[in-house]
């Protein structure tokens, strides 16, 4: 199947490796496109994995679940990058995702920061546009 985060990529050779833990993504947007894949699949062990400690909030895992679930995700599009290529330690991704809720369109407009630890990049937090 084609990678849901619209890469134009097969899933098997654009997320997955990510989501199934066998590479570390190397680029924060390459995180981000994973954590958004992660998001049409309900993968919620994958997103809280991926969401740097120090800001993870304490999520109701099977709620997060549902809702991933219950909205049908429409498309991802990577507008912006700064940094956050496999030298840095820091980096900016601004996206749009969309979705539908309850019949209704929904974007998702955010500039999100990244921070590399150890190798593993992960999400810091988001800033909504
Ligand atoms: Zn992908």
């Amino acid at each position: 199947m084609n990678c849901p985060c619209a890469s134009n990529q097969l899933y098997s050779q654009c997320c997955q490796p990510y989501i199934n833990s066998k590479e570390n993504a190397p680029t924060a947007e390459k995180l981000m496109r994973s954590r958004y894949t992660a998001f049409t699949l309900a993968n919620v062990d994958y997103l809280m994995k991926t969401h740097h400690q120090n800001t993870r909030a304490i999520n109701d895992k099977a709620e997060m679940k549902q809702w991933a679930s219950s909205v049908q995700w429409m498309g991802l599009t990577v507008m912006n990058t700064s940094a956050g290529l496999a030298t840095d330690t820091m980096g900016k991704v601004e996206f749009k995702a969309l979705y539908i809720e309850q019949g209704v369109l929904q974007a998702i407009h955010e500039k999100s920061l990244f921070r590399k630890e150890k190798g593993k990049w992960y999400y810091v937090s988001g800033e909504h546009i």
